[in-house]
């Protein structure tokens, strides 16, 4: 069963200069496990859908349709309390920057302690003790677990924003640009730890991210976002070895291969569009080089190309793939 899925989910932003449709239509699904990669260029939606799962998304923001089900329930449905329940105990979030996530003037310990206190009922020393245990999983020593986060570098701040995400051992994790912030150096030992805790812990993870070597080496699934919608969706191999989305194709450099390393998305010409003034029919269609009048007409559907591998395109079925 999935852990999550998240049906048509429509968020909306009413701003006194127009609609923002930061999402639109968004379908996908995680299972027990199972991380899920989502890919795009900023201002595609990625962090806001996170945020939808949450019911953590600013104002003036709506989610005005769709569903979000967590073990089969409808979060959208839940009372706030309950959601209250879900964030920490369930579903965790680890933010871009370090920096903006730790409160400055409490002890790295505390912060953790403090999430521990929120959600389970322990006394003061199994607190201490668990926030020592889950700081020394992410590679801080217990004489640190005192100290303040201006006396971390980035790369170790980090590791105590994940501490703090994984203290309650949520069963979903939601990763926005884990590691961007970092050192290149130090990206990597991080995204490793994240992925010996996930299989410790059997989190489930929605890593958004533009690196296409972090989704090689951690996703199961991938699914590529373009102005608020998912564009193409399906395993890792579905996605880098048979991508057939003229996006998809776009991003990757036109052939990806999982036995080819890509670094990196490519810019694509031309820039994405105006969230409060879509373009009629497929969104994509003023950069794309295959588009006809049908796409400046209509908006596709998705297409199954096999099993779990959807595409939404016109020219899906006749696309030559890599
Ligand atoms: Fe390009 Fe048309 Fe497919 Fe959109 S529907 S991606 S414009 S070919």
């Amino acid at each position: 069963m999935n852990l999550l899925e998240i049906k048509d989910l429509t968020i909306r932003f009413d701003t006194e200069a127009g609609s923002v449709h930061a999402v639109n239509g968004v379908s996908l699904s995680i299972e027990q496990g199972e991380t899920l990669g989502l890919v795009g260029e900023t201002g595609a939606g990625k962090t806001t859908t996170a945020l939808g799962i949450l019911r953590l998304i600013p104002d003036p923001g709506k989610i005005v349709g769709g569903s979000i089900l967590y073990k089969g329930e409808d979060i959208l449905a839940k009372s706030e309390k309950e959601v209250l329940d879900i964030r920490g105990n369930e579903i965790s979030m680890i933010f871009q920057d370090p920096m903006t996530a730790l409160n400055p003037v409490m002890t790295v310990g505390a912060q953790v302690l403090e999430v521990i206190e929120q959600h389970e009922r322990c006394t003061p020393e199994e607190a201490r003790r668990k926030t020592v245990s889950i700081l020394g999983k992410v590679g801080i020593r217990e004489e640190r677990v005192d100290d303040y986060p201006h006396q971390f570098s980035g790369g170790m701040k980090q590791r105590v924003v994940i501490a703090i995400a994984l203290a309650c051992n949520p069963k979903l994790l939601l990763a926005d640009e884990p590691t961007t912030a970092l050192d290149v150096t130090i990206q990597a030992q991080v995204m490793h730890m994240i992925n010996e805790l996930k299989k410790e812990f059997s989190t489930s993870m929605l890593l958004i991210t533009h690196d296409l070597g972090i989704v090689a080496a951690s996703c199961d699934k991938v699914a590529i976002m373009y102005a608020g919608a998912i564009v193409e969706c399906g395993t890792l191999e579905d996605i880098f070895d048979h991508g057939a989305h003229p996006y998809t194709l776009g991003l990757f450099g036109s052939l990806p291969r999982l036995d080819v390393k890509v670094d990196r998305l490519t810019p694509i010409d031309g820039l994405m569009p105006d969230p409060m003034d879509l373009p009629q029919g497929c969104a994509f269609h003023p950069r794309c080089p295959r588009a006809t009048d049908v796409c400046r007409a209509e908006n596709p559907g998705a297409a199954e190309l096999s099993p779990g591998h959807q595409v939404r395109c016109h020219l899906a079925s006749t696309h030559p793939g890599p």
